[in-house]
């Protein structure tokens, strides 16, 4: 793979690994004038509200070509935005001149998603200058406020896992680490959800609309990318040696875009390269010269549509072709500019992995794997098994979920058409590793068959999640009980064939810069007037020290005006996006994510069901002393080819339109499905809720990130022995969660008792079963495959049998809420004890025991 003539620089200036002679013969090809005009330069950065001002209004004149006149938030959005992007600019070229100067080791860190979210507010927090823009702002004439909300959310990603990428890139900076994220630049995030008439309606998210200040194009960088052709054998020239050369069929460019990713309290700014496919200006002349021009030039448009849109399907695997595209488009582009990277060091191949460590965020970059194995040993020539303890070394792998229906196993036919030669990379990685463990556990024919990449299914699979381990140095998992879980069950044998020390558990976390800060600015305010200032945003442990004013009475009545603003804030957001009325006062109970069956926002629904029709057949005059007034609020989107999930999204709705016109519950229940949700409406939904629900099948989510953003914001959990909710409380106590349900351990026995037709279900739901197949929800055909697959289709993800002490434990919190003082206590323990959910302590994590990388804090 050869890259395409950039345009020619007059003077080569990349100095790492040149000696003092050779850059000095690079500095007297400069002419001196040019050197003294360099030197001259000082860097033009704003630190007052004048120079914010006028950089501003540069902007507005030259970049936009607008005036005083035509300047509408918009513009005074992006104008803002350029000009703090200037800043971040200049701190970004600072900080990788730093890392290159000082080869030190970066990690690379792999995600075919990033879910970012809105830029300004986070980059004004992070340089610590929001007063100074607010201030800029105000005075040109606008608020700051709706100049931010100006902004559309970057939807690069479906859920957790997106933003869990966006949370660590975030992480890094502040920890100044050298990292980068590597991912595509989709034209179409995810898409926005309406709800018409109950159901979920897809529209497509182009969120570039109105262009992106907070890229940098680099057209200069543009990585071909090959696919499909063809696999020949030819002669060396220098060594004689027969080599295996892939000649691809159709090229594709890759063109960079980056991100500047600033951290918090320091001026460390890291890189996020994004992809965008172009097509190359070779052309089909042989279509052209049949007079088919326009043909010629729509196969080149093919091209774009490699990253034209992100796949909507979170824990959930498709196997489409344009997928697999995307994901050796995006992999070969960020390997070949690691690799190019690495050779401007002029260092031995041996010292690679002293230099980069790649980190593959789930199975999705497994092919980084084979494409580096392939650069060495094909285009660079290293023998195979230098070439591979290469690898290894550098590559470490996240697994994200142990259910089969999210594992990546791509037909061996796609890989064969589209990426002949590394099929046979494939084929060479398992045939080797295949002997190595017959030599150590010989006889055992159904443990080779388990463990092998190649499925000997009809037809045959590629199991991704085996490449990935084969070929990785290390593989944790996000949760201490998500880690031991793949430990038993999905990677036994690979613990067995390599040792337990090649599995660990890194424990997923979220940055309180934009969890608490950006999301909370009353709460983190608060905080910060007990804790001596802002310090706790970076050293997250320090909130401990909440704890001295358990007593404090002054305290305890800020901390809950704050919720109560907060709700109050969410209330006229769910007033604007539904129409729908609900009272502060009244405890919000909220389920926002993706909707998933194991994630079970079925089971809450049918929980609003049933309290409804107990408070129905409560006795009018008792209503009020018997119900805790409740407002049930429920938000995510469905993957579009989802049955079950856009079913329960329906039935939430029709909840929802029943229930809140009653007019014998009035304020003692409200249903309320939030459309679109994304990580700007997280932003308002987190900081206002009393209690959220985690509520999971145990044993199916691998750690979930959003129960640590309620709780960091004061509001309780209720959720079941799953992911991280172990962890959580362990460190809050188990005074100060909701817990219920049974245990992961249980679950097989439970789901083969369910099979054998030996488990009833309770008359709780029941009740709830027989007001939806009455139609009081509307025509219950609607419904029908929903309670079928409790009442029939053996009860996967074991609603029945959680259902009552699910009851059980909102009752308990019913009876626990109605006492504020305790309430307010059990809230400021939850905050002072989630120190360790900082996405900072992951990235410490990974980069000690994963990564071998150290912070570099220096300037240049
Ligand atoms: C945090 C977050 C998620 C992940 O939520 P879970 O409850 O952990 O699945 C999904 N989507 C958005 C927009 C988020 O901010």
């Amino acid at each position: 793979m050869s890259e395409t003539a950039a345009p020619k620089r007059l003077h080569k200036r990349s100095l790492t690994g040149l000696t003092p002679t050779e850059i000095k013969a690079i500095d007297n090809s400069i002419p001196i004038k040019a050197r003294e005009i360099w030197a001259k330069y000082s860097v033009k950065e704003f630190t007052t509200v004048d120079e914010l001002q006028e950089k501003i209004i540069d902007h507005v004149e030259t970049t936009f070509a607008r005036s005083m006149y035509n300047c509408d938030d918009l513009a005074a959005y992006q104008a803002l935005s350029y000009s703090i992007k200037d800043k971040l600019i200049l701190h970004w070229n600072k900080t990788q001149q730093l890392h290159t100067l000082k080869e030190v080791k970066r990690i690379y860190y792999l995600s075919l998603e990033f879910l970012m979210g809105r830029a300004l507010d986070n980059a004004m927090i992070n340089l610590e200058i929001k007063d100074l823009c607010n201030k800029s702002i105000d005075e040109l004439g606008f608020n700051l406020e709706d100049i931010i909300t100006t902004e559309p959310d970057a939807g690069l990603g479906n859920g957790g896992l997106g933003r869990l990428a966006a949370c660590f890139i975030d992480s890094m900076s502040t920890g100044n680490y050298p990292g980068w994220g590597y991912g595509l630049r989709y034209n179409y995030g995810i898409f926005s959800q309406k709800i018409v008439d109950g159901y979920q309606v897809e529209t497509p998210d182009y969120w570039l609309k109105f262009g992106n200040p907070w890229e940098i194009p680099r057209y200069e960088i543009q990585i071909p990318v090959d696919f499909y052709g063809y696999v020949s054998t030819v002669k060396d020239e220098k060594t004689g040696n027969l080599v295996k050369q892939w000649q691809g069929g159709e090229r594709v460019l890759a063109v960079a875009f980056d991100f500047p990713v600033p951290g918090y309290d320091t001026t460390n700014v890291n890189n996020l390269r994004l992809w965008s496919a172009k097509p190359t200006n070779e052309f089909d002349f042989e279509k052209f010269n049949e007079g088919d021009y326009s043909n010629s030039v729509s196969q080149q448009q093919r091209a774009e549509s490699i990253t034209s849109v992100l796949y909507p399907n979170d824990n959930f695997y498709a196997g489409k072709e344009l997928r697999l595209k995307q994901q050796y488009f995006w992999v070969a582009a960020s390997l070949h500019d690691i690799v190019r990277r690495f050779l401007k060091t002029k260092k031995p191949w041996s010292e690679f992995s002293d230099l980069i460590a790649i980190q593959l965020n789930d199975t999705h970059p497994t092919m980084a794997v084979v494409e580096l194995q392939r650069i060495l040993v094909d285009l660079e020539g290293l023998d195979w098994s230098v070439a591979w303890d290469i690898v290894t070394k550098t590559f470490g792998y996240t697994n994200h979920t142990v259910m089969a229906e999210a594992l990546e196993k791509w037909p061996l036919e796609l890989f064969a058409n589209l990426l002949p030669r590394h099929l046979e990379i494939i084929y060479e990685i398992n045939l080797r590793f295949l002997q190595f463990v017959e030599k150590k556990f010989p006889n055992d024919r159904d443990l080779l068959s388990r463990v092998s990449v190649v499925e000997e299914s009809s037809p045959k699979n590629i199991r991704m999640a085996n490449l990935a381990i084969i070929g990785s140095h290390r593989v944790n998992g996000v949760a201490e009980l998500h880690s031991e879980l793949i430990k038993t069950t999905i990677f036994k044998d690979f613990v067995k064939i390599y040792g337990i020390e090649k599995f660990t558990n890194v424990t997923n976390g979220i940055t309180p810069r934009r969890w608490l800060k950006q999301a909370n600015p009353q709460l983190s305010e608060l905080i910060a007037s007990k804790l001596g200032g802002y310090e706790y945003l970076s050293k997250l442990n320090k909130l401990k020290e909440l704890e001295n004013y358990l007593d404090d009475a002054e305290f305890k009545k800020s901390w809950l005006e704050v919720k109560f603003n907060n709700k109050k804030k969410l209330a006229a957001l769910i007033k604007t996006l539904t129409g729908i009325e609900v009272n502060p006062n009244n405890l919000f109970d909220i389920q926002v994510k993706r909707i998933h069956e194991y994630k079970r926002q079925q089971m809450n629904i049918f929980g609003v069901i049933w309290r409804y029709l107990q408070i129905k057949a409560t006795p009018a005059a008792d209503r009020a002393n018997t119900w805790l007034p409740k407002v049930c609020i429920i938000g995510g989107k469905a993957a579009p080819g989802y049955y079950a999930a856009k079913k329960i999204i329906k039935l939430v709705n029709a909840v929802s339109t029943i229930v809140n016109s009653d007019p014998e519950i009035g304020d003692l229940l409200k249903v309320v499905f939030i459309p679109d949700y994304n990580v700007s409406k997280a932003e308002i939904i987190c900081p206002a809720s009393d209690i959220s629900e985690h509520i999971s099948t145990a044993g199916t989510e691998a750690s979930g990130t959003s129960n640590m953003k309620f709780v960091l914001n004061g509001g309780l959990i209720i959720g079941t022995v799953d992911g991280a909710n172990v962890e959580i409380t362990r460190e809050v106590g188990e005074d100060n969660i909701f817990l219920f349900g049974n245990l992961a351990e249980d679950v097989e026995e439970l789901r083969h008792e369910h099979q054998m037709g030996r488990i009833a279900i309770p008359d709780s739901l029941n009740s709830v079963f027989e007001s939806l197949e009455s139609g009081l929800f509307g025509p219950y055909d609607e419904y029908k495959s929903l309670v079928d697959n409790i009442k029939y289709h053996g009860d996967h993800y074991l609603v029945s049998d959680d259902f009552e002490s699910y009851l059980e434990a909102q009752k308990t919190i019913d009876l626990e809420f109605v006492d504020r003082e305790n309430w307010v206590k059990k809230s400021i323990i939850c905050v002072a004890n989630m120190g360790f959910f900082s996405s900072d302590r992951c990235i410490d994590e990974y980069a000690e025991n994963i990564w071998n990388i150290e912070p570099v804090s220096e300037r240049v």
